[in-house]
């Protein structure tokens, strides 16, 4: 493993937040009675049910899908029936139908075998694995990106022979502050993500595989090493530990190929326009489960954190398990608890109940006590240019949001909105407490409305 660590131009350093969670080994969440299966899980064309009321399902079943290339179908966690519709609000504040699952709980296995199932054990690649087997696997299977933009997998890892994928860049750095599902995950079950990463690279042909661990998890970096020493490669891929310099938002595809690769990807691009695919650690495992056990995408580990959660634990949880259910679990909510976030503090979404269920791109839960919740007073914009300065994407928030409050769609467009990631790094580092990511987000839905008209 090389000595060098690698980042990318600009970002910031939030507190990190990660030692309410980090060192809670995953625990297994009693199995629910009842899971809320959202239609819409995934970026692109949403699901429709193909299951109706009392419908009675095998586990894995197929309860949502759609024919659109980019999307993704919705499988059923355990064996069960169908109940009522209900709308559910989901993470990022939309209110989608769900297919209702009232769960066979005497015939579902114990949550520590399909643990087993999902993480465990050993894992082989057999010597004479066809490699063309991945792409449908993993177009059946529902898989996404599981750090949060839950961008359709198979559709990232459809060949192109225009632009083909040299090397691919698991990311494991989980910069978002306070979230520790990933990190676990690496200490705990290293194996299925080395797996996963190689089958990865075999279905888009690479050669080369990274797997991108900040210098903060010196423990990850250690286990997922030894396990790449250990695990059988027939492709002959590389693959290798890459340590990047803990910095805010390294996670962000294009910031982890910049300061990975030190390639840029244009804008508007795609990763594959530089040769690069990026897929989170829990989606490269995802690969291994579907591709050599044949499990579709039906659980996740979520961390629920912060100071606001009385035990605060990283929990094995099928999708659509109800957050209410995981946060009891962990003992409730402190007396001070203030806000629940769904994901961390930099990029997740506040929250106004607890009746939201888990879906594949939840990776965590943060809940923040009254002294944790930044208490400011929005004042103007005193022209200091920290938010030009800490951007990862080259933008001028400053000048996106005063746009944005006017409507000016001129400029939003010719100061590139789209590009924002919404990192958050310019709210963070403003002075006079603007709201800038909520701000450039309504800067984009204008420009999104004007290019539909
Ligand atoms: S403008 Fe967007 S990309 Fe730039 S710092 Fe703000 S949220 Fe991040
Ligand atoms: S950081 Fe805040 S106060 Fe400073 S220029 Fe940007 S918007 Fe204005």
């Amino acid at each position: 493993m090389s000595t060098q660590t690698y980042t990318f131009p600009r970002g910031i350093h939030p507190p990190e937040g990660k030692s309410f969670a980090e060192n809670n080994a995953i625990e297994i969440l009693p199995t629910p009675k009842k899971l809320f299966l959202a239609v819409q899980q995934h970026i692109g064309a949403p699901c429709a049910p193909v299951v109706k009321l009392k419908d009675e399902v095998g586990p894995d079943a197929v309860v949502a899908s759609a024919d659109a290339f980019v999307s993704a179908p919705i499988h059923a966690p355990y064996a069960g029936t169908v109940g009522r519709p209900a709308k559910k609000t989901l993470p990022n504040g939309r209110r989608v139908a769900t297919v209702a699952l009232d769960v066979d709980l005497d015939h579902a296995p114990s949550g520590a075998d399909m643990l087993n199932i999902v993480y465990g054990g050993d894992w082989e690649i057999p010597a004479d694995f066809d490699v063309n087997s991945i792409f449908p696997a993993v177009k059946s299977g529902g898989l996404v990106g599981m750090g949060g933009a839950a961008f359709p997998t198979h559709v990232k890892i459809a060949k192109n022979e225009k632009k083909p994928i040299d090397t691919i860049l698991i990311n494991g750095c989980e910069c978002e502050p306070y979230l520790t599902a990933d990190y676990r995950l690496m200490v705990e079950y290293p194996q299925p993500i080395v797996v996963g990463a190689i089958l990865t690279a075999a279905a888009v042909g690479a050669k080369t595989v990274y797997i991108c661990i900040e210098d903060n998890k010196p423990a990850a970096i250690q286990v997922v090493s030894k396990a790449i020493e250990k695990t059988s490669n027939p492709f002959g891929v590389d693959v290798s530990v890459r340590v990047m310099k803990t910095k805010y938002p390294q996670g962000g595809e294009k910031q982890l190929i910049r300061a990975a690769l030190g390639r840029k990807v244009p804008f508007p691009g795609l990763p594959m326009d530089v040769g690069a695919l990026v897929e989170n650690v829990s989606t490269a495992a995802a690969v291994a489960g579907r591709v050599l056990r044949g499990k579709a995408l039906t659980h996740r580990i979520v961390s629920v954190t912060g100071g606001g959660v009385v035990n605060p634990k990283n929990l094995f949880v099928p999708i659509g398990t109800p957050i209410s259910e995981l946060i009891e679990f962990c003992g409730g909510l402190k007396s001070d608890a203030n806000r629940i976030l769904m994901g961390g503090p930099m990029m997740g979404f506040a929250v106004g109940t607890m009746d939201i269920p888990v879906t594949k791109g939840t990776s965590g839960i943060t809940i923040l006590t009254n002294s944790e919740v930044k208490k400011s007073v929005e004042t103007n914009c005193v022209r200091c240019g920290r938010c030009v300065g800490v951007c990862p994407m080259n933008l001028i928030p400053t000048k996106l949001a005063l746009a944005s409050r006017f409507q000016n769609t001129d400029v939003l467009q010719a100061y590139h909105v789209a590009a924002c990631i919404e990192c958050g790094s310019c709210a963070f580092t403003c002075p006079a407490s603007l709201p800038l990511v909520q701000l450039i987000r309504t800067g984009k839905i204008q420009v999104q409305k004007l290019s539909k008209k």
